[in-house]
């Protein structure tokens, strides 16, 4: 096994070895662009380390070697006293992780070779900045010693020489910092700070190996989901120095605006600098368009290498570049991160510059990053004054007066207030609160914090983690840097895609890309947002594509006209409880108590024509697309009223001596009805066999409402769908009642009818049996939601806010599995019983309702297990769109 690799022998595509940074610097080697010379040691060696505590034995061998040839080529040996090799020892996982890792620059210095270096430089003042420099990083990184010693130590000798800054350093005064270093490095760590070029540099490779478990590092990687056992490879690559006076400096550049994806020059340039100056913001920097009035060789040949990489990366990168006197270094370059907006405007443009294809370009996009630019915003022309800027947790923009408990927030969004909860971290208790909130603001926690996963559940607002703000929720305020006081009641506005906060209120505006969805705009129109046009072919390029058909998850016609101008290409369930509320609880009460057939016939015969008319208006909303109708589904008592309620009005009106026979009866039937265990209890398939008539009234309603559709010249395409089937002999039942009343309707209307009739898949044993279940049934739906209950054994309602943190947090999950579907155990129920389903008969259709029919890694597991739709909430079928298009592609 080889564990170092020079810059001439990697390639990008070896990131899981080499990092991405080694990978790039090899790749940009082989380009043939100016990257100083080196080589990386890889992952495989760090993993070695982690693992049992010592480098491999081979490795010090290996690392010889390559720095003889690394010396031989550059004509000098590392710390050579006369005329010194320097290096960088620098860190480099396969993920950036931006900032949380080590690098050390300068290595070989010692107090003999700084002479040497000065000599060579002709330039005294360097030598020791760069000297400074390394005793600084290699003091902090290596041996752990605290950074504000030296920052202090810095800032005191800037004062004894009146330097405002660091370059106005003389010689002299950095010689003197440097004693003042090594003096604090002996002090702290009881050796003097290393002479051996080479043991500093195999004590900094050994600091860049640990820094991969730093606590930083790894609060770092359990947020972005990254793997703790990949290890972070370690380059060691030449010094080029951008701190040998005005005709130096370094930089960083994007080949395009990564907030825009706009093409242009962004970056930023420091004249006079090394290494991390740039972005620690020591010294103001000016944008990189100015270097070409400072360096204009030096700039045009950026520019010419900048164009070279977007051609050979077909993207958008980054870089970071050092020039010393006049000659260009490039020292790293990735892949850019960028805004979701940018993703797709950037996709767009390279097709049309024929770098990518079509397929390439959906790969260049996700479902994420559309439902992003889908939240409403902020509106960025109006001036907001922002006090803080925590982690965007869950996106959207939300405006509301500040509350710092759940009692409050819950009191005053009952009176109608807007309510932004606001509390140092939340717990369980807060829940009603985050109900009742517009968005909720915490100054504690990450990504997986509660208030981040419970917010985004409930596809809330969320900013968490917002440090420098001071939660006080005994006073009822917050404080924000440099004392800015928000007090209960005063309006907040928090932005949970960027994580900014505001004092006041920030109007909101429809997401453009919304509007588009809606028609209310339209992409090919002169003028259109160059955005809008860009998610437009996006799209279809999807579209073009996907196998998986999208439909949409709509009780009423309002929902089912939006989620068809969004793209559904019918509605996969539509749940039909709704329909018995409101007004119409009544009549289900009457139900529920009936003694008498006739009196359940009644009730029945009441509720009839008005399920019919909503259905047919549905149909109408849906006119020539399937539409799903789940029949009646959740347990009974859930239409009664209240059971304390209910009994506070017993005891009332018994003590005023009113008559109350109904609510008693409705009591005795709240009591009669109440389950220890609602969602195992009777619901779904088993209320229609043990009410007599209840399934028989809803086909009927939905059998006359296709007939009249029909007779309207209308072409309604019902399908009727059985919840909470276990085995196929309840199906059997229902199927053989329904065929009877569909028949009847079909003699009184004189037309034929075409209804489908089907099942949800949403226990584990209709999942086992599916093969029996579709004899009697002309399609599936999987019901994932109940089925990752059943499957689990928890109920989503009680769980995701009790221990969900906690299993997340212990990595049990890398998300919630109501979340993304748990591929490994309901979907392997899911994909057996599509197997068993065909087998028995191969045009059975197969869809998927529930939220994971909108979540973009799901989409790919269903894509995969060859369902024909999936059906999910109107605003999140583009998302599905989009999605079902990346996995065809
Ligand atoms: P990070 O991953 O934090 O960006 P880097 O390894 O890229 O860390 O290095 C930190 C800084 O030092 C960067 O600005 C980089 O350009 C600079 N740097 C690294 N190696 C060299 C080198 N050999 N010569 C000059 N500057 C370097
Ligand atoms: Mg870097
Ligand atoms: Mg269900």
């Amino acid at each position: 096994q080889k564990f170092v690799y020079d810059f001439s022998e990697g390639n990008k595509d070896l990131k899981d070895l080499l990092g991405g940074k080694g990978a790039n610097l090899a790749e940009m080697t082989n380009l043939g662009l100016p990257v100083p010379p080196g080589f990386t040691i890889t992952t495989a060696a760090c993993k070695v380390y982690l693992e049992s505590g010592a480098e491999p034995s081979a490795l010090r061998e290996e690392v010889s070697t390559h720095l003889a040839a690394l010396e031989e080529r550059m004509g000098k040996k590392l710390g050579q006293a006369d005329d010194p090799l320097l290096v960088s020892v620098r860190s480099g996982a396969k993920f950036s992780m931006p900032g949380m890792m080590d690098t050390v620059l300068n290595i070989g210095l010692s107090d003999a070779s700084v002479h040497g270096l000065a000599a060579q430089a002709g330039d005294e003042r360097f030598a020791w900045d760069s000297y400074r420099r390394l005793i600084q990083m290699f003091g902090k990184t290596v041996l752990g010693v605290d950074g504000e010693l030296f920052e202090e130590a810095l800032e005191e000798a800037k004062g004894a020489e009146g330097a405002t800054s660091d370059v106005e350093l003389s010689a002299d005064g950095l010689r003197r910092l440097v004693e003042r270093f090594k003096g604090i490095v002996a002090h702290r760590t009881g050796r003097d700070f290393p002479q051996d070029p080479r043991e500093q540099m195999d004590l900094a490779v050994r600091a860049v190996f640990d820094s991969w478990n730093g606590e930083r590092a790894k609060l770092y990687r359990r947020q972005e989901r990254i793997p703790h056992d990949l290890g972070t490879a370690v380059n060691v690559c030449s010094m080029v120095f951008g701190n040998l006076g005005a005709d130096s400096g370094t930089g960083v550049a994007f080949t395009r605006d990564p907030a825009s994806g706009q093409q242009g020059v962004y970056g930023d340039y420091l004249q006079n600098a090394q290494g991390e100056d740039v972005v620690a913001g020591i010294r103001n920097t000016v944008p990189l368009a100015e270097l070409e009035e400072l360096d204009k060789v030096s700039y045009s040949q950026l520019m010419q290498i900048m164009e070279t990489l977007e051609t050979h990366y077909r993207d958008l990168c980054d870089i970071e570049f050092t020039i010393e006197r006049g000659k260009l270094w490039m020292l790293q370059t990735r892949v850019g991160k960028r805004t979701a907006a940018a993703a797709f405007r950037i996709a767009t443009q390279l097709v049309d510059q024929g770098l990518i294809d079509e397929a390439e370009a959906l790969q260049r996009v996700n479902g994420s990053q559309l439902a992003q630019l889908m939240f409403p915003r902020f509106d960025t022309d109006v001036k907001a004054e922002r006090i803080g800027w925590g982690i965007a947790a869950s996106p959207g923009a939300a405006v509301g007066k500040a509350v710092f408990d759940s009692y409050t927030a819950v009191k005053w969004s009952r009176s109608g207030e807007k309510v932004i909860l606001v509390r140092r971290e939340t717990n369980p208790d807060d829940l009603d609160g985050m109900l009742a909130a517009e968005g909720i603001l915490t100054s504690r926690g990450g990504k997986t914090s509660h208030a981040a996963v419970v917010a985004r559940g409930m596809g809330k607002t969320c900013v968490c983690g917002a440090e420098e703000l001071e939660v006080d929720t005994k006073r009822r305020r917050l404080t924000a840097p440099g004392g800015l006081l928000v007090e209960e009641g005063d309006t907040v506005s928090i932005d949970g895609s960027t994580g900014k906060i505001y004092r006041g209120e920030v109007p909101v505006v429809p997401s453009p890309v919304v509007e588009y969805f809606e028609g209310r705009t339209q992409a090919g129109a002169e003028g259109a947002d160059e955005l809008v046009r860009a998610v437009h072919r996006v799209m279809e390029y999807a579209d073009r594509v996907r196998g998986l058909r999208v439909r949409a998850n709509a009780d009423n016609a309002d929902d089912a006209s939006r989620a068809r101008r969004f793209g559904a290409q019918g509605i996969g369930l539509c749940r039909t409880e709704h329909m018995f509320l409101g007004e119409r609880r009544e009549m289900v009460e009457r139900l529920i108590l009936a003694d008498t057939g006739e009196e359940r016939d009644a009730a029945l015969g009441g509720l009839l024509p008005l399920q019919k008319d909503d259905f047919v208006e549905l149909f109408a909303a849906m006119d020539g697309l399937p539409v799903t109708v789940r029949l009646l589904d959740p347990p009974l008592h859930e239409f009664l009223p209240d059971i304390t309620e209910l009994s506070v009005r017993v005891a009332l009106a018994e003590s005023r001596h009113e008559p109350h026979e109904n609510e008693l009866r409705l009591l005795q039937a709240v009591h009669r009805l109440h389950e220890q265990n609602p969602m195992l209890g009777l619901r779904g398939v088993r209320l229609g066999l043990v009410i007599p008539g209840l399934f028989a009234m809803q086909v009927r309603a939905l059998a006359q409402a296709a007939a009249e559709r029909k007779r309207a010249g209308g072409d309604p395409r019902a399908e009727i769908m059985i919840p909470l089937v276990g085995t196929v002999q309840e199906l059997e039942i229902v199927r053989e009642e329904a065929e009877q009343v569909i028949a009847e309707v079909e003699r009184e209307y004189g037309v034929a009818l075409a209804l489908q009739l089907g099942t949800m898949i949403e226990l584990p044993r209709a999942a086992l049996t599916a093969g029996q279940i579709a004899e009697s049934a002309d399609f599936f739906s999987f019901g994932t939601n109940d089925l990752t209950q059943t499957v689990w054994g928890f109920s989503r309602d009680d769980v995701e806010a009790s221990f969900f943190t906690a299993y997340l947090e212990k990595g049990i999950f890398g998300v919630s599995p109501f979340e993304t579907i748990d591929k490994d155990g309901v979907g392997a129920l899911v994909r057996d019983a599509v197997a068993a389903g065909r087998a028995t008969r191969p045009d059975l259709k197969l869809g998927v309702c529930g939220e994971h029919g909108g979540d973009p890694e799901s989409v790919h597991f269903f894509h995969e297990a060859g369902l024909d739709y999936v059906s999910c909430s109107p605003f999140r079928v583009p998302v599905a769109r989009l999605e079902a298009g990346r996995a065809a592609a």
